[in-house]
Formats: C-alpha cells, sequence, structure tokens
C-alpha cells in the first residue's frame, strides 16, 4: 500500500533526494568510497558546501552582507548561540509556542527579555496581535511557523527591531526578505534536509559585538570564518540539503512552493471546515500554517478520535496524530507533500463521515 507521509519531523523529503543520497553513500561521485567515508575536506566535498549555500543565496535571494552556514546542535542550540552572540543588553520574544518559550529560556541566561505577546494562556491557539516592541532591544525574535500549534506568521514583520527568526519548519517554503532579519535559522530536518544539521543565515556586521567571551564552538564566527568547516560538518545530512536545494530550484524555487502550500492548505482547511466531523484548533484563520495543519474532532464525536486515526492509517496515512500538546491531529505539509497525497488524507476524511 502506498504510505502518505504527514509526519512532523523528520519529515517527508523528495524520492529523488532520498535515492541520490542512497546513491551518494554507497559511491561518492564514483570515487568507489562512501560519502560516509570521505573526509570533509576532501577535495569532492567543499564543492557540495559551495553549492549548497550557493544555491541557499539564490533561492531566498540572500543579499550582499550576508553568511550562510551549516552547523550542528540543532535549532535547539541556536536558541543559546542567538542570546550568546547577539544579546548585548535586551532581547524581545514573541511566545507563540513550545519552541518560542525555549528559545526563550536561553535568552534569560544572557540578559534582559522582554516577551512581548504570549498567546500561552489560550494554549497558542493563535499568534497575538496588536502588541509593540520596546525601541532599545538588540532583536526581536520570533517563530515563524509553531510546529506543534499550527500557527504561522507568514509574512516578514515591519517593526522597530532587527528581526531574528527561527524558521525550522516553514523555511523554502515561502520567498522571504531576509534583508529584514539580523539571524534566520532552522533544523533541516522539517523542510530541507535528513536530520543532524542546522541552517544559519546571518548578517555579518552584527557579529562580535556581544560583550562576553564566547566558546569557540558557539561564537558564529568561527564557522563563517571557516565555511562551516571548523571541525567535521554532518556531512550526509549536508549532502541531502544540496540535492533537496537542486529539487527546489529544478521544480520552480520558492514562489512554486508557496502556491503548492496554498493550494495543498486550501484543500485540507477546505475539507475540516466542510466535515462535520472535525474543526481546527486555530482560532484565527489568517494564522493557520500552511505547514502543520492541526485539527481535532468536534465534541459530539470525540470518541471517533481513535476509530479515525486508525481508519486513516489503514488507508495509508502515516504521521497524522496530533502532538501530544493540541491532541486529535496533525498532518504536516511541507514542501516535498503532494496534492495527490493531501486528496488521499481528504477522501479518508469524508469516506470516515459517510461511515460515522
Ligand atoms: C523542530 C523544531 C525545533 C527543534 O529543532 P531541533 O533541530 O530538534 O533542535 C525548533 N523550532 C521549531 C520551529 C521546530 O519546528
Amino acid at each position: 500500500m502506498k504510505k502518505y507521509n504527514f509526519n512532523a519531523g523528520p519529515s517527508i523529503l523528495p524520492r529523488e533526494v532520498i535515492e541520490k543520497t542512497a546513491q551518494q553513500i554507497l559511491d561518492f561521485n564514483g570515487s568507489g568510497l562512501s560519502l560516509a567515508e570521505i573526509s570533509h575536506r576532501a577535495k569532492d566535498f567543499q564543492p557540495v558546501v559551495d553549492e549548497a549555500v550557493a544555491l541557499i543565496k539564490e533561492l531566498l535571494q540572500v543579499p550582499e552582507g550576508y553568511s550562510v552556514i551549516f552547523l550542528g546542535g540543532g535549532a535547539s542550540l541556536e536558541f543559546c548561540m542567538v542570546p550568546y552572540n547577539f544579546l548585548i543588553k535586551k532581547a524581545a520574544y514573541l511566545n507563540t509556542g513550545t519552541w518560542a518559550k525555549k528559545a526563550m529560556k536561553e535568552a534569560k541566561l544572557f540578559g534582559e527579555v522582554v516577551e512581548v505577546a504570549s498567546s500561552a494562556d489560550a494554549n497558542y491557539t493563535f499568534i497575538p496581535k496588536g502588541w509593540t516592541c520596546p525601541d532599545d532591544v538588540d532583536y526581536l525574535h520570533i517563530t515563524t511557523n509553531n510546529t506543534i500549534y499550527g500557527t504561522e506568521i507568514r509574512k516578514d514583520l515591519d517593526v522597530n527591531a532587527r528581526l531574528i527568526a527561527d524558521m525550522s519548519s516553514d523555511i523554502f517554503s515561502r520567498p522571504i526578505d531576509v534583508a529584514k532579519y539580523d539571524c534566520i535559522y532552522g533544523g533541516a530536518q522539517k523542510n530541507l534536509a535528513m536530520a543532524g544539521v542546522t541552517l544559519v543565515i546571518l548578517k555579518d556586521d552584527v557579529l562580535g559585538k556581544a560583550p562576553r567571551p564566547i566558546p569557540t564552538m558557539l561564537d558564529y564566527r568561527t564557522h563563517v570564518e571557516k565555511g562551516s568547516m571548523f571541525n567535521t560538518p554532518p556531512v550526509v545530512p549536508i549532502y541531502s540539503a544540496l540535492e533537496t536545494l537542486r529539487w527546489l530550484k529544478a521544480n520552480g524555487g520558492v514562489e512554486a512552493m508557496d502556491k503548492l502550500a496554498q493550494k495543498r492548505a486550501e484543500i485540507v482547511y477546505g475539507e475540516i471546515d466542510r466535515n462535520k466531523l472535525f474543526r481546527g484548533t486555530v482560532t484565527d484563520e489568517a494564522d493557520r500554517s500552511l505547514m502543520n495543519i492541526c485539527f481535532v474532532m468536534n465534541d459530539e464525536y470525540k470518541e471517533l478520535e481513535k476509530p479515525f486515526l486508525e481508519f486513516a492509517t489503514s488507508k495509508g496515512m502515516v504521521g497524522i496524530k496530533g502532538h501530544r500538546s493540541v491532541g486529535g491531529f496533525r498532518a504536516s505539509c511541507y514542501n516535498a507533500q503532494t496534492i495527490e497525497g493531501v486528496e488521499a488524507l481528504v477522501a479518508c476524511m469524508k469516506e470516515f463521515e459517510a461511515k460515522a
């Protein structure tokens, strides 16, 4: 039976990315050695990093004066590296979910943290609006897509502060205006690559301002200066990122991904809103994530939750169980998610409704 992968992360990648990476693991560029066996400094691997960085700059139209680096440690390490490197006195954080909260917790180790707004009291079912950011902050940190709660800030905010964004789960799904950000980061395993690598885009002239000694590995300058080769980088995940970036370019880039994301979301949210069994969990429709679509069973059908999960699983749906902090269901629709995949999910929802 065909499987439709709705996992939240690690998650669906284009099939050809998996296949091409697998081939290189068996025989890297015809060398007779595996990608996993060569030195990261091998003359063959440098072009992988160079091409990946060039494609990121091209696809996101990264302006002059920015560096693109690959790190280990996941987005979670960036929660600490960001304030370590950028928090001088005071930073602002928009609290839109679990990941935002974790980022804020780390920042408090380094200086004053202002929570500009929070939807924690409403279990993060919306993105707070109408807040203001103090004028004197070093940066405002946002999480553009809240993977767990299914809300998204799908635009580049106009605010009176430099932006730093955790884009782990929606990067490369729409065009972004990189110039508004001092730093953009993301764990690769949602929309870019196999798990194990983090992408960081940095504005060069904000580096080196923090008034504290920074351990070498946690200092962004180390990795910028060494072109992500200060120590052994995660070569296989980086290679898979390169294949995803090539796939992205061949498939119309971030504009095409944006259109596809809108189309997938229309199909799934359309069915959630139509189907008598289900409702979306996000209270302001404008905040609905195009990447992680969260929904629950309406109260009068609550006891059908498990049966629906079993039914959908029997039809090949994988990973649609909601995160424990939201319950219900979550259909993650990253770039590699096909229209066929979301139509198969919708067909399940319709068929189950007819039987209910
Ligand atoms: C998954 C996720 C993280 C955590 O990423 P790791 O790479 O596992 O540390 C952080 N932020 C967001 C928005 C995520 O979706």
